[in-house]
């Protein structure tokens, strides 16, 4: 027999293996989200400033090509050239003690955690679907998941070039048969925008208030379109007690008053994966 197909069969027999080494290679999607989460809102920031020059009449901004996917990989502060080993996820931070082996600078504990993060929940979707269609699908969209919410955690913006996808990569395999039929994917999709987009708009016009963003009616309707219209019930409940507990743990620590902006995006991501990983199926 093959080896491959032998060692797929072992996969199959044992996935308690496949998961562990499904999550080792999450870490590495994990460095990967790491890098999109300091590009995109960097990058989105660069276009906004050109098309606000473009529509004010000012000189054209150019905006620089970025390089941050291909450019070696070097400390910011110091600009030292990382060895291979100051590459591999969550344990080289740990055997650099959280700093640049040549200057000495901090390194910020988001790098292990995201790293760690992704690591678990291509663990968890392996242990979950085994070895099928889904498992792949289902782990590219944690990647987005997670790389989206901790950009809306840092700057309060969920990028449509994260949502959008996540949408339409659950539409479109639906097609195909994996995970969802397409009946209950877009039905999840419509019923996953309107769940936020009509009491957004009922709060609006009784009390002239906006809670939420638009980027967070595209992520529900993503959410949607995994879960199907039953999932986004449970969603909603599990995302607004996550909400509750984050805004009295973020008001105990900023000593802010509660009209200060709140992103909802993480608990919603947050939600949908669980629902995805530990609802019914
Ligand atoms: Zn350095």
């Amino acid at each position: 027999m093959e080896p491959y197909v032998e060692a797929w069969r072992c996969l199959h027999q044992h996935p308690g293996v496949a998961a562990l080494l499904a999550g080792l290679l999450g870490t590495l999607f994990g460095s990967f989200a790491n890098v999109l989460i300091y590009r995109i809102p960097h990058r989105l920031r660069e276009e906004w400033k050109a098309d606000a020059a473009a529509i004010l009449d000012l000189p054209a901004k150019e905006i620089a090509r970025d390089d941050t996917l291909t450019r070696p990989s070097a400390c910011p502060q110091c600009q030292h050239r990382l060895a291979w080993w100051e590459l591999v996820p969550v344990l080289s931070w740990i055997l650099l003690r959280g700093q640049c082996s040549a200057c000495h600078t901090a390194i910020s504990r988001q790098y292990p955690v995201i790293e760690a993060l992704v690591g678990l929940v291509f663990a968890a979707a392996t242990w979950r679907f085994g070895l099928t269609w889904a498992t792949p699908a289902v782990c590219l969209l944690s990647l987005l998941l997670v790389t989206a919410a901790v950009i809306d955690l840092k700057t309060q913006i969920l990028p449509d070039t994260l949502t959008l996808k996540a949408l339409w990569l659950g539409l479109g395999i639906s097609v195909f048969g994996i995970h969802l039929s397409p009946q209950d994917a877009i039905l999840g999709a419509s019923a996953g925008y309107f769940s936020l987009w009509l009491p957004f708009w009922a709060y609006k016009l009784l009390r002239g208030i906006e809670g939420m963003g638009y980027g967070d009616f595209k992520l529900m309707a993503a959410l949607g379109a995994w879960v199907g219209p039953a999932g986004i019930l449970p969603i909603l409940i599990i995302a607004s007690l996550l909400s509750v507990v984050g805004g009295i743990v973020h008001l105990r620590r900023t000593k802010q008053s509660l009209r200060t902006a709140f992103s909802f995006g993480p608990a919603l991501t947050t939600a949908g994966l669980v629902v995805l990983l530990w609802g019914p199926l």
